[in-house]
């Protein structure tokens, strides 16, 4: 999905929330919300706000024309800085904790050259068009080293930068960070906005996605990652109800299109319908699984016990 339909469908679902971030005058912004309910999209939407310069829609929304929309569309914007927890290491095994570190803010304490820009650095930029907006996606792991940092550059923001927080939940927040922001919580939407959303962003009416995305409009803007999930996890399970072979040769296939951001959910959802006990037993094997692959066990092996395991569960069915 491209830049121009994530704004749509932004608009569609968050204006009367984008016509108080248009008239914010402060520093710092706590968008609070789900996982996936779209705090992002909504964060980027407010950095349009603040360097468009093109005529506005009826909430005050970016226009989407002029260069500094057509720069945030293209994920290129010179103002807008995304700051997120690593998910890797530099050994590329996935991280064990999620954090965001000092070396975030600093570029002489990031050693092991992590971040490709730097919070402090980057604000001692002008901006290109007219505010500078840092967006940090999981405020809630950002170390207390880099915590402290930022607070400094949120009570006297070079050149007027705007600080877009984002957490699930307000209570994982450190107090510091919370106190000086302007909090705005982001909520899920309903099933028939979504279906507007997702038609006036020009995709197909997909009735499972929306069900699947449970009012979630981050589910839609990784349409085409979950529409792929969604599809192996039915085809996964299916294979199951045959012999043996298939199993393994379906978990040999679930390996390969693996996406852990994506398939444990939609497994789950694939198996909705089932009895509770049944359900339980498969939560049961995908639990061992992504434990599994978190301590780097042999993935091979931990996708055939898994299937192993759930074709047990579906038998209960
Ligand atoms: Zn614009």
């Amino acid at each position: 999905m491209t830049g121009a339909t994530d704004r749509a469908l932004v608009s569609a679902l968050h204006g009367p929330l984008l016509e108080q971030t248009g008239a914010f005058r402060g520093n710092a912004l706590l968008l609070t919300g789900p996982a996936r309910v779209g705090k992002l999209g909504v964060a980027l939407a407010v950095a349009a706000q603040h360097n468009c310069t093109g005529v506005r829609g009826m909430y005050g929304d970016a226009c989407g024309g002029c260069p500094s929309c057509l720069a945030l569309a293209a994920g290129a914007h010179p103002d807008v800085l995304v700051v997120e927890p690593r998910a890797t290491t530099t050994t590329g095994k996935a991280a064990r904790r999620k954090l965001i570190p000092i070396g975030a803010v600093l570029e002489a304490r990031d050693k092991a050259r992590e971040y490709e820009t730097h919070v402090f650095e980057f604000l001692e930029v002008r901006p290109t068009f007219a505010r500078r907006v840092v967006i940090v996606n999981g405020a809630e792991h950002l170390g207390p080293e880099a915590a402290n940092a930022l607070l400094k550059l949120v009570e006297e923001p070079p050149h007027g930068a705007l600080f877009a927080f984002l957490a699930e939940d307000l209570r994982s927040v450190l107090p510091t960070i919370v106190s000086r922001s302007a909090r705005l919580s982001v909520a899920p939407a309903s099933d028939r906005a979504l279906e507007f959303a997702l038609a006036q962003s020009g995709a197909p009416a997909d009735a499972a996605l929306v069900e699947f995305a449970a009012g979630r409009a981050g589910v839609l803007s990784d349409h085409a990652a979950v529409t792929a999930a969604l599809s192996s996890a039915a085809e996964f399970t299916a294979a199951l109800e045959g012999g043996l072979l298939g199993a393994l040769e379906a978990a040999e296939a679930l390996e390969k299109s693996w996406d852990a951001g994506w398939h444990p959910e939609a497994l789950r959802f694939t198996w909705r319908a089932l009895p509770p006990h049944a359900r339980a037993k498969a939560d049961t094997a995908l639990d061992a699984l992504q434990a599994a692959l978190e301590a780097y066990a042999s993935p091979s092996l931990s996708f055939q016990v898994f299937a192993l395991n759930l074709r047990d569960a579906l038998g209960d069915a």
